[in-house]
């Protein structure tokens, strides 16, 4: 399980200055016989102090962490940095140049590969190098996520419950600095479950945070700036720059997420109308939507009813929805 990697870099981790290379992921194809897959590496570092790994593209058609990490690793210069960041814009990259949430290459969906493989297929060779090269050199861990194409989502940051209450703690205090205007304690199943990076972090006691910050395959101005003022927070409050500028937060929320008890999911395959909004409160036994059978018109279409009370953390962005899709996840206010 702990065999060494293939994947190698020029950059230097113990080297002070700005450093910009590749996790360069061999990859043998038709068109390439020795080559390796470009995924963006960046790494600021100056002088002895804590290390925060910063990731987006995981999912490749998610964009809002994508353009905040670019932005970033341009802004901050080694002199702002007491200690180390090390940024991945487009870590499952072939997913990122095709805009798409799993690689073209192998159908790996990164978010359900960890603790990956040595050798493995391309993406489970990413997993295996964020959790066996850089998690043990980091402190704090970010990966910003999106809804993606299938999602429109309310903007939050998430963390894990924590292995236990240290761990809890540890977390929590990163979604405080981090200031999102809602964050969400995740149920620990459903989704990714385990095999998700900031599962992979919190097994290893890293405080790790995640994000949802917009919808459609599409970029929100307003998730950009979550993303962008909540790492310059967490950077400024963990000691790794501290004079940077920072616009303080309003405050956040912390909610919690229902999982599959405050989900609605497909019944059948349909088109789907939604009724109510992300971020809207809603009463149990409120009129979700409708979902409309076009191979039988004159069917009359099935209502979908929420069965507990809540806020709208999720929909299902397209239309088209076949049984199973996820339609609504709610979250509830913390106890
Ligand atoms: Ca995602």
């Amino acid at each position: 399980m702990s065999s060494a990697s293939r994947i190698w870099t020029s950059i230097d981790f113990d080297q002070d200055g700005k450093q910009s290379d590749y996790m360069r992921v061999p990859y043998s194809s038709d068109k390439s016989a020795y080559g390796w897959i470009p995924v963006p590496m960046i790494c600021i570092r100056n002088g002895n102090g804590p290390t925060a790994l910063l990731t987006a593209g995981n999912h490749g058609d998610e964009y809002e962490g994508q353009i905040a990490l670019l932005n970033l690793a341009r802004q901050i210069t080694p002199e702002d940095v007491r200690g180390r960041i090390i940024i991945l814009p487009a870590l499952n990259y072939p997913a990122v140049v095709t805009g798409r949430r799993v690689s073209p290459l192998d159908d790996g969906n990164l978010n359900r590969l960890f603790p990956g493989e040595a050798n493995g297929g391309p993406t489970a060779m990413i997993a295996h190098y964020v959790e066996n090269v850089l998690f043990p050199l980091c402190d704090i861990v970010i990966d910003l996520h999106s809804g993606g194409k299938s999602l429109d989502h309310y903007p939050v940051a998430l963390a894990r419950p924590g292995l236990d209450a240290a761990g809890a703690a540890k977390n929590r205090a990163l979604l405080e600095a981090f200031g999102a205007p809602y964050s969400v304690v995740t149920s620990g199943e459903g989704g990714g479950a385990g095999t998700t990076l900031y599962a992979a972090a919190e097994q290893r006691g890293i405080p790790a945070l995640t994000t949802e910050l917009g919808s459609g395959g599409t970029l929100s101005a307003r998730g950009l700036s979550i993303a962008e003022d909540g790492i310059r927070r967490v950077l400024k409050a963990y000691g790794i720059t501290p004079k940077i500028q920072a616009v303080a937060s309003p405050g956040t929320r912390f909610m919690r997420s229902l999982s599959r008890g405050g989900s609605i999911y497909a019944p059948k395959t349909g088109l789907f109308e939604p009724h109510v909004e992300c971020g809207e409160p809603i009463l149990n036994g409120q009129k979700a939507g409708l979902l409309h059978a076009f191979d039988t018109p004159l069917a009359e279409p099935t209502s979908l009813v929420f069965g507990t009370d809540g806020i709208v953390l999720c929909r299902r962005f397209p239309t088209l929805t076949e049984r199973g899709d996820c339609l609504f996840l709610l979250m509830v206010d913390e106890d």
